[in-house]
C-alpha cells in the first residue's frame, strides 16, 4: 500500500546487556506514535566476521550503509584476541566523525540547574584516540595525538551547520592551544575558518579548563561546544553529570555521506540487565535525535514530550531516578502520555 511505501527503513542494533530491554521500550512507543519507521534488526555475532574483524557482520554495517540512519543500543565488546571492538569497528568503518549529545535539564527532575541546554560536538576519529602509542627506551613511553585539517574542518563544519539549522546563537571551540600550540591551534584554526563563513552566528574560543570552571558555576553560558576527541568525551560527560546522569543522555554519531547513529551514552549495566529495571529514556531521547535528524520534528516533539511528562510527573519513575517502576511500567506511561 502507499502507506508502506511510505516507510522509512532504519537500522537497530539492540546490543547487549539491557539493551534490548530498552530498545523493546522504543519499538514500542514508535508503534504507539505512529512514527513511519520500519526497523531493519541486526544483532551482534556470536563469531567473528572476517570482513569486519569483529562480532559485528558484514550485513549490518551494509545495512547502516544502506539505510543511513540507525539507533544502537549498548554493545558489549566480548573478551579476547584476534578482533576489533565493535564500538571501534562502527566507528572506523562508518566513518562516524563526530558525535553529537544535546544535554537539557529534564523538567522536574531536580538536579543543582534546571536552565541547562547545551550540545556538545566531539570530533570522533583522531586526537589521542590515533591508537599510536609506544615505548620510546626502557622507562619512556610516547602517545601520538594527531591532529588533521580536514577532520578539524569536517566536525567544525558540522557543528557551525548544527547550530544554524537548528536556531543555535553561538559556538565555542574548546581547546588547550596555548600548551598544545601545533596541534590545538591547527583545531582552532580551522574552527576560524568555518566562522567566517556563519557571520550570524558568534563564535568564540574558550581554554578547556576554564570551560570547566564555567560549566560547572553557570552551564547557561553556553550553547553549542565543539572540541578535539578526548576533550569531547570528558566534557560530555561532565555535562551529562550537570542533568541527572546515564540514563538520561542521548547521543548521536554523524558520519560519512549523511549517516546517522543514534546510540545512548551509558553502556551494557551488566549488573540490572535482564531484570526490567533499566531507564529507556537515554535510548528513546536518542531515537528523538534520529528523527530530528529526519525531519520528523512533529513525532520527535510528541515522543520527548511524552517521555519528560511521564518524569515530570513522578508517578512512574525507574530505579536510577529514585523510582521503583519497571522498564515496561515506565514505557506504558510513556505510551498513555501519547
Ligand atoms: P559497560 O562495560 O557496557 O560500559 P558498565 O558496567 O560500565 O558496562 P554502565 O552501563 O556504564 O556499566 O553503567 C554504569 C552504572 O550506571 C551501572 O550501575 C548501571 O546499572 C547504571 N546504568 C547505566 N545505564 C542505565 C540505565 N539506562 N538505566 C539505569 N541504570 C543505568
Ligand atoms: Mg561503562
Amino acid at each position: 500500500t502507499a502507506q508502506e511505501s511510505n516507510l522509512i527503513r532504519a537500522t537497530l542494533f539492540p546490543g547487549d546487556g539491557i539493551g534490548p530491554e530498552i530498545a523493546d521500550s522504543v519499538k514500542k512507543v514508535f508503534n504507539v506514535a505512529d512514527v513511519p519507521i520500519e526497523w531493519e534488526e541486526h544483532f551482534v555475532g556470536t563469531e567473528v566476521d572476517p570482513r569486519t574483524q569483529s562480532f559485528l557482520t558484514w550485513e549490518s554495517l551494509e545495512s547502516v550503509r544502506r539505510n543511513k540512519v540507525g539507533l544502537k543500543g549498548p554493545m558489549a565488546t566480548p573478551i579476547g584476541k584476534g578482533h576489533r571492538s565493535l564500538n571501534l569497528t562502527l566507528r572506523k568503518e562508518l566513518n562516524l566523525y563526530a558525535n553529537v549529545r544535546p544535554c537539557y535539564s529534564l523538567p522536574g527532575y531536580k538536579t543543582k540547574y534546571d536552565d541547562v541546554d547545551l550540545i556538545t560536538i566531539r570530533e570522533n576519529t583522531e586526537g589521542e584516540y590515533s591508537g599510536l602509542e609506544h615505548q620510546v627506551v626502557r622507562g619512556v613511553v610516547e602517545s601520538l595525538k594527531i591532529i588533521t585539517r580536514q577532520a578539524s574542518l569536517r566536525v567544525a563544519e558540522y557543528a557551525f551547520h548544527y547550530a544554524k539549522t537548528h536556531g543555535r546563537e553561538r559556538v565555542s571551540a574548546i581547546h588547550k592551544a596555548n600548551i598544545m600550540q601545533k596541534t590545538d591551534g591547527l583545531f582552532l584554526k580551522c574552527c576560524r575558518e568555518v566562522a567566517e563563513k556563519y557571520p550570524e552566528i558568534t563564535y568564540e574560543e574558550v581554554v578547556i579548563d576554564n570551560c570547566c570552571m564555567m560549566l560547572v558555576k553557570n552551564p547557561s553560558l553556553f550553547d553549542v561546544l565543539v572540541m578535539p576527541n578526548l576533550y569531547g568525551d570528558i566534557i560530555s560527560d561532565l555535562c551529562a553529570g550537570l542533568i541527572g546522569g546515564l540514563g538520561l543522555t542521548p547521543s548521536c554519531n554523524i558520519g560519512e555521506g549523511g549517516i546517522a547513529l543514534a546510540e545512548a551514552v551509558h553502556g551494557s549495566a551488566p549488573d540490572i540487565a535482564g531484570k526490567n529495571l533499566a531507564n529507556p529514556t537515554a535510548l528513546l531521547l536518542s531515537a528523538v535525535t534520529m528523527l530530528r535528524h529526519l525531519d520528523l520534528h512533529d513525532k520527535a516533539d510528541k515522543i520527548q514530550d511524552a517521555v519528560l511528562k511521564t518524569i515530570a510527573e513522578g508517578k512512574y519513575r525507574t530505579g536510577d531516578l529514585g523510582g521503583n517502576s519497571t522498564t515496561t511500567d515506565f514505557t506504558k506511561a510513556i505510551c498513555d502520555h501519547l
